[in-house]
């Protein structure tokens, strides 16, 4: 074992070496994108296991549950999959819901507490706002949301809230004098509800840690050992919670870039990198400057981009790696025409060098714009994946299953119950509920205490409806009685059988009806998977809570399904750490990209800035960005003005596809931009009508252009000679990266010929013969 770790640690460079090899005591790595932090560590953690330091004593956390994944997956690698198991890996959130499992009783919650989603919050909140009778104009629901969050995330309770004069005056002013009301009551109905939101798994682990000092000694204890990714965007929460723990045995390393910190508008603080040195005395510092992921030409445009930021660590990001092809930037009409151009690019690199679908990704600022984007792919039949887009979990049918398995481990969460009481229809209707909510507060309990006692508080129901309600009672106890024997899948099983709502999807009969209804049978099918699965782990029986669990705490990037074979859709804020070798940057606008509502101040804008950082440097070999001259925003065509990024990134590093077109970035504006400007020009927007007026309708010259530009893209590199007659449907093939295949169809003409080919590997491709080496065998 000692030689493979050896092998390992030289794959490391000298720089990288350093801290992985560091031994106690705090330290910090501050590097570019693509230097090598997350390998750093990741080999640190294998490193300190070789040294004899138990797996059990190493917590780390990730930005996504993802991440962690894939870094255990290595571990196990260097040091055995066993050991690996018992590292403590995940995200802030996934970690500390774990741990909270474990202590919740000391906060007043049952261990089995259901964590709300943002959009439980959400309708918590809005029902709150209604039942206080306030204007749902002035009290957003979502807004109210996110100020509650960034007080929690802030660690401002709700007393701390009304200690603060600034705050309640800030709320005042703004017209909504009644929030901290709004706060009180969100917390004390979660509370009631047996339910933490995202926010609470760090505020109440702050908590825990604060108030219990024998708590807080066992994890200091237990986690001598802490690692933090991305440590540029935790949020004050997160950084008290590591601080606590780290506080004994100040064995904390933490990775970071402060010029990828895009999270400070959902709190994340930058001075917690810059702080570092001065909360861990003698804590030690490291700097990578080589970047191993991508072209030379990337690495210098993306720091010629940086550099317009004042406010930053000096970096300087090299590598040894190719010059690579240049930054190609493409200028389109409409953002249809933009989608299909994507669509075109990745159809001919792929079919001129074989690559996968996934080798591509496609950046976007706001997630509305994956649309254009979609249907030019699906033209083309190019598989995509969109990340962070409404994921499976979210759906209503399966929000309605996951309602009632939340109510067998919870009965108290009131967002599952008033999701299912009447749903299926069971003549339990909305007055009835009303109140069931208004007796439940007036005692001070959950609904189903309320309704288990319904027999004894008069609450003007009739008869019949009590019966309806005691029967819903009987039906949720039966199934956790059930659930004390039964593994996840069969229970889940039995209940969307018992509750009718199967039957309710099958009667439906409508096209939407049978799509919500296989998606039930593929939740069972994942439920099933996960049950065969904790089986093999010893003493787990694949019980619902651990399934309930692992559901909750998926985040935006997870429901990937892996490694299918798909073109990445997703914002540039998921895309953090990732990386891939061709990547299109689409939108590069004013307005869009640097986005309009972050124009406001220098730090705004900066931020914008990182922002585009981190979507260049996540490609490789290549990449690409695009804008158009008009889009459609809010139902409207508007113009829209090449972003000032582009006019950033020094010249000799682009090749423009649209040499006609000037895409130059006009300064609307001399000096400082924050000077004397008139910032609604930079805010300005021209709507027309749906048809483009004359002057932007491409016209005869721009049609010449654009149509000039096709053959660029479109040549074949080699008008190679005819295809082997040999080659038709049955012909055994083999291909150099796809290995031996069966021709199943051959399709189209001339330059157009394809083949549709099985290989034995199981994939199914179709390739363009004039580009596919392909040998007859
Ligand atoms: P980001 O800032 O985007 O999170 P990072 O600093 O975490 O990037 P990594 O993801 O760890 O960088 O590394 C970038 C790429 O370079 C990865 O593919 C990684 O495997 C590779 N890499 C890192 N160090 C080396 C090395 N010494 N030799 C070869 N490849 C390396
Ligand atoms: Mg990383």
């Amino acid at each position: 074992k000692k030689n493979s770790l050896e092998q390992y640690i030289n794959e490391l460079n000298e720089a990288q070496k350093a801290p992985v090899l560091h031994k106690e005591g705090p330290l910090m790595v501050i590097a570019g994108a693509g230097s090598g932090k997350t390998r750093v560590l990741t080999y640190r953690i294998a490193y300190l296991m070789s040294l004899g330091v138990d797996s059990f004593n190493i917590l780390s956390l990730t930005f996504t549950n993802k991440a962690a994944r894939e870094m255990k997956h290595r571990i196990a690698q260097i040091v055995g999959a066993s050991e690996a198991k018992n590292l403590w890996m995940g995200t802030f959130h996934s970690v500390f819901a774990k741990l909270l499992r474990f202590e919740s009783d000391k906060l007043g919650y049952p261990s089995n507490f259901t964590i709300y989603d943002t959009q439980d919050s959400q309708r918590l909140i809005a029902s709150i706002i209604k039942e206080m009778g306030l204007d749902k104009d002035v009290y957003k629901y979502k807004q109210v949301q996110n100020r509650i969050s960034s007080y929690k995330n802030n660690l401002i309770t709700v007393k701390a809230y009304y200690n603060n004069p600034e705050l309640v005056e800030a709320d005042a002013m703004a017209k909504r004098p009644r929030i901290g009301e709004i706060y009180e009551k969100y917390v004390d109905r979660c509370f009631k509800a047996g339910a933490m939101d995202f926010d609470d798994l760090l505020l109440r682990t702050n908590e825990l840690l604060n108030r219990f000092p024998e708590v807080l000694a066992k994890y200091q204890d237990r986690f001598r050992y802490i690692l933090v990714d991305e440590y540029q965007d935790t949020n004050h929460s997160q950084y008290l919670i590591v601080k606590a723990l780290a506080d004994r045995f100040q064995n904390i390393c933490v990775v970071g870039d402060d010029a990828q910190s895009i999270y400070s508008f959902r709190g994340a603080n930058i001075s917690n990198i810059l702080n570092f040195q001065k909360d861990y005395k003698g804590a030690a510092m490291y700097r990578l400057e080589q970047n191993y992921r991508s072209t030379r030409n990337i690495v210098e445009a993306a720091n010629s981009v940086i550099a317009n930021n004042k406010n930053q660590l000096e970096k300087n990001v090299w590598t040894q790696n190719d010059p690579g092809g240049a930054i190609k930037i493409h200028r389109s009409i409409t953002d249809a025409e933009e989608g299909r151009f994507v669509a075109s690019t990745i159809f001919e690199e792929q079919m001129q060098h074989q690559l996968m679908n996934r080798d591509f990704a496609v950046l976007y600022r706001t997630n509305s714009q994956s649309r254009a984007i979609e249907d030019a792919l699906r033209k083309r039949d190019i598989p995509y994946f969109i990340y962070g887009g409404l994921s499976f979990y979210q759906r209503k049918e399966i929000k309605d299953v996951l309602g009632y398995l939340r109510l067998i481990l919870n009965p108290k969460d009131e967002e599952a119950l008033k999701r299912v009481i009447n749903y299926p229809a069971r003549g339990i209707g909305n007055t009835t509920v009303d109140k069931l909510v208004v007796a439940a507060n007036h005692y001070g309990r959950s609904i189903f205490e309320v309704m288990e006692n319904i027999a004894r508080i008069d609450l003007k129901i009739n008869s019949g409806t009590r019966r309806k309600l005691e029967d819903f009672v009987t039906m949720i106890k039966s199934f956790q009685i059930m659930n004390e024997e039964m593994d996840a899948f069969a229970l889940a099983e039995h209940v969307t059988k018992k509750t009718g709502l199967l039957l309710e999807f099958k009667k439906d009969g409508t096209p939407e009806g049978i799509t919500r209804m296989q998606n039930i049978e593929e939740l069972l099918n994942g439920i099933q998977d996960f049950v065969e699965g904790q089986k093999e782990v010893a003493d787990s029986r694949g019980s619902l809570d651990e399934f309930m669990e692992d559901v909750a705490l998926l985040t935006d990037q997870d429901n990937a399904t892996g490694d299918e074979d798909r073109v990445a859709l997703m914002t540039i804020h998921l895309a953090k750490g990732l990386e891939f070798p061709h990547v299109f940057i689409v939108g590069m606008e004013e307005d869009l990209f640097p986005s309009a509502m972050s124009m406001n101040t220098r730090s705004e804008l900066e931020e914008e800035r990182r922002l585009f950082y981190v979507a260049l440097t996540r490609a490789e070999k290549q990449a690409y960005l695009t804008y158009t001259v008009s889009r459609y925003r809010w139902g409207k065509l508007v113009d829209a003005e090449p972003s000032r990024f582009l006019e950033e990134i020094d010249d000799k590093y682009i090749e423009n596809l649209t040499p006609a077109a000037n895409y130059k970035f006009k300064p609307l504006l001399s000096g400082d931009i924050f000077g004397e400007v008139d910032k609604s020009r930079l805010r300005q927007q021209k709507p027309t009508n749906t048809t483009p007026p004359s002057h932007k309708r491409p016209n005869e010259g721009t049609m010449r252009k654009l149509r000039k530009l096709k053959p660029a893209l479109g040549t074949p590199i080699g008008n190679k000679a005819a295809p082997d007659p040999n080659l038709a449907v049955g012909a055994q093939v083999e291909h150099g990266r796809f290995g031996k295949g069966e021709v199943l169809k051959i399709e189209g003409v001339g330059n157009d010929k394809k083949a549709e080919i099985k290989f034995q590997n199981g994939q199914v491709k179709k390739l363009l013969l004039r580009f596919a080496k392909l040998e007859v065998l």
